[in-house]
Formats: C-alpha cells, sequence, structure tokens
C-alpha cells in the first residue's frame, strides 16, 4: 500500500526519544531527560503579547504562501543586520512552519532522483530522510573526534561526482556542537564554487554559540549569495518550538519555487504566529542572551562531568546544546547503551548511531534542561555505568 519512499524513511530518532522520556514521566517515572533538542525556556512575553494582540485584532485569515510582507522585510532587516548579506524581502524571503519546513521545500525544489546531496557525518536526523523523500541520494561526508568534528572542505572534495547537486551545512552542528570557521567556509565556498554545487545552509542554532566564536553565514561570502539557501528559524532561538515559524532566503527562482510547493501544502504559517514573529526579529536580544549564558553554564557543566567518567572522552562543543561524548569504551553498540540508561537509571538520550554510522559508539545530551536535571541525570549515569560490563573488546 505505502510508496516506497515513505517506507525507505525512518522516525525521527529525536522526537521520539522526546515523546518517549514525556510518555514515561506522565506514568509517573522520574525520568531525566537529556533527549529533546528544544530549550527548555518560556517564549519571551513580548513575543506572546504580540501574538494575543493580533488574534485580538482578528488577524485569524489566510496570509500570502510566502508570509505577511512585514515579516519577509523583518527577515530580510535581520539578515542584512547580522549575517550581511542583502535579499530583497518580496523575491528572496519565504517564511515557512518551522526552518524543518524550509529544509524539507528546498531540498524537494533542488534535489531529484539521480542527483547526489553531500550530508556531513554524524549528521541531523532529518536531512537523509528529507533526501529520500526527494527522491535523491544522500552521500555522506564525515567528520571525527579528532578534529573536533570540523567538516574539511578536501573530505567534501573527495566524494564530489557528476551527479553532485548539493551540500547541506549546519553550523552549529546538531549534534557534535562544531562551529565553521570562516577560513572553513571560504575553503568550502570554494569547493563549491568549482564543481557548480548548490549549497543549504541551516542556521538554526546561530545565536547558540561560546567563547566568543564568531557566526558566519555561508551566503555572505564572495560570489556565494546565489548558490546558498539560508535557512534559520525561531524555535532556538526563542524557545519558540511549538510555534512553528522559519524561514529561508535564497535565489529569486528558488524561492519562486519553494513558494510554490508550500502553497500546495501547508498555504502559510499561522497568521497570529507570523505577526509575534515580527516581535521577535525586532524586539529586544536581552532574553537570547539570558538562554546562551545559562547554557553555556551548563556546557562547561556537562563537559566536564562526562570527561570524568573513565573512558570516556568528549569534544566541548563550540555551539548549539548538545555533547557528543565518546562512549565506546561501555559499548560500541550506542541503541543499547542508551536503553540500558534509560531502563536503569531512568535518563533519556539520543544513541550516536542515530545520527549515522560515524554517531556510533557515541550518545547525544542535549543540556537545554535545567542544572539541577543535569547533575541528578549525570550521577545517575555514573551509577549505572558501574554495573555496566565494559565491552572494549568490541562486543
Ligand atoms: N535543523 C536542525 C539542525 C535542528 O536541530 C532542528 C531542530 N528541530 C531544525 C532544523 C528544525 O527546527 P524547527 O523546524 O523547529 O525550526
Ligand atoms: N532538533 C531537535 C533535536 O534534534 C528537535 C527534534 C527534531 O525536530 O528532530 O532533538
Amino acid at each position: 500500500m505505502l510508496t516506497e519512499r515513505i517506507r525507505r524513511v525512518k522516525p525521527s530518532a529525536t522526537l521520539e526519544i522526546t515523546a518517549k522520556a514525556k510518555a514515561l514521566r506522565a506514568q509517573g517515572r522520574r525520568v531525566i531527560g537529556f533527549g529533546a533538542g528544544e530549550p527548555d525556556f518560556s517564549t519571551p512575553e513580548h513575543i506572546k503579547e504580540a501574538l494575543i494582540r493580533a488574534l485580538e485584532e482578528d488577524f485569524i485569515y489566510y496570509t500570502p504562501a510566502a508570509g505577511i510582507p512585514e515579516l519577509r522585510q523583518a527577515v530580510a532587516e535581520k539578515l542584512a543586520r547580522e549575517n550581511r548579506v542583502s535579499y530583497d524581502p518580496e523575491r528572496e524571503v519565504v517564511i515557512t512552519p518551522g526552518a524543518k519546513m524550509a529544509l524539507y521545500a528546498a531540498i524537494q525544489v533542488l534535489a531529484e532522483r539521480g542527483d547526489e546531496v553531500l550530508i556531513p557525518s554524524p549528521w541531523w536526523v532529518s536531512y537523509p530522510a528529507m533526501v529520500e523523500l526527494a527522491e535523491a541520494r544522500a552521500v555522506f561526508v564525515p567528520t571525527y573526534e579528532e578534529d573536533g568534528f570540523r567538516l574539511l572542505s578536501d573530505a567534501i572534495a573527495e566524494r564530489i561526482t557528476r551527479r553532485t547537486k548539493l551540500l547541506i551545512l549546519n553550523s552549529p552542528c546538531n549534534p557534535t556542537g562544531a562551529v565553521l570557521g570562516r577560513s572553513d567556509l571560504k575553503a568550502i565556498a570554494e569547493v563549491c564554487q568549482d564543481h557548480d554545487i548548490f549549497v543549504i545552509s541551516d542556521e538554526i542554532y546561530e545565536y547558540i554559540i561560546y567563547d566568543g566564536e564568531e557566526h558566519v553565514s555561508i551566503a555572505s561570502l564572495d560570489g556565494m549569495k546565489e548558490r546558498v539557501v539560508t535557512v534559520n528559524g525561531l524555535s532556538k532561538a526563542y524557545s519558540m518550538t511549538g510555534w512553528r515559524v522559519g524561514y529561508a532566503c535564497g535565489n529569486a527562482e528558488v524561492i519562486k519555487a519553494m513558494t510554490r510547493l508550500l502553497a500546495h501544502s501547508v498555504s502559510n504559517v499561522t497568521s497570529f504566529v507570523q505577526k509575534a514573529a515580527v516581535a521577535a526579529l525586532q524586539g529586544p536580544k536581552q532574553e537570547v542572551e539570558r538562554m546562551v549564558r545559562a547554557f553555556d553554564e551548563r556546557r562547561r557543566y556537562i563537559v566536564r562531568e562526562l570527561r570524568s567518567i573513565p573512558g570516556v572522552s568528549c569534544v566541548l562543543p563550540k555551539g548549539a546544546f548538545y555533547a557528543f561524548p565518546n562512549f565506546s569504551a561501555y559499548d560500541r553498540d550506542s541503541f543499547r547503551l542508551a536503553n540500558y540508561l534509560l531502563e536503569s537509571a531512568e535518563v533519556a538520550v539520543v544513541p550516536g548511531a542515530a545520527f549515522g554510522e560515524e554517531g556510533e559508539g557515541y550518545l547525544r545530551f542535549s543540556f537545554a534542561t535545567s542544572m539541577e536535571n543535569i547533575k541528578e541525570g549525570m550521577e545517575r549515569i555514573k551509577r549505572a555505568l558501574e554495573e555496566y560490563p565494559k565491552t572494549s573488546s568490541g562486543s
């Protein structure tokens, strides 16, 4: 009954682990969740107020499929101001239900059967699924712990064939926390220009960046704007995961095609949510900065704790809110280890293998949860691991 393309797509491991932890909690079990990749803060008040105001003003009708003009304008201003790329709000910006739909639509309009799409590995779970749904082929570009999971331009170049159409970039990266610097991006841009490859740049964790690292948009580099679709959203920056609002900026022809896809599928992002999104983009940033400071404190703590476990190594993430420690000294099967931690310690983590072959042996810990939970969770893990047979022989 079902199509080949949907049968090939696996459920989202990140959403499933989040749902599983919530369901166990509803049964009264005291599960500590390091699974969910979503900020644990409330959405800032002024954004909520803007939504309520829009509802009171009866802003409840269909909007243009590309989004309301004032929101597209606010997005274009944000990119010009913060990312140093100028986009025409009427032709080069589209508002989407979450960054996820921006990625999905961009892949749908840029890749098809016979095309190859380069995805750095470990990857966020939805990229390969989206490529499958476009009937294109995902080609993985490995990144390694020894390099701090930085994506190297040579590794990209080695995997380019006649069929390579697209490269998906995600800096700061989910799940590794790697951040690509200006020189890394320049080298990657050069490879893309030499081989005429399009780039989708997922910058959803842009603000969640530490130690004075600079977020650089690849679209801002010389000659790149026309071949890059910049994707971003409000979920992580303003703690608005459930609101579903994101956007894409790029080449007018690509944006127009994406808008056509949206018009025939979702119509538009919820009208009053779009009004609130204008308030988010134009409003004060103190709340965002407060969240990032809290993530930074948790990051340092959790990485220290993880490194204190014998046999475990952990790269200090430069961005996003995930730690990606190497637990292969305990078990090379990360699904088995994650299950054990959930059953015996009531701690939810995402097995590294959910993020591809290069993730096997690792676990992803989202530290978008309170310090109290992190402390308790780490104590439970340490206790549970004392009973876990180490499998350094490689079972
Ligand atoms: N990209 C990455 C790397 C993510 O981690 C997420 C989180 N779900 C998204 C995109 C999608 O975010 P949203 O659809 O909530 O904007
Ligand atoms: N991006 C988050 C995560 O990786 C949320 C879940 C999802 O959309 O996949 O956990």
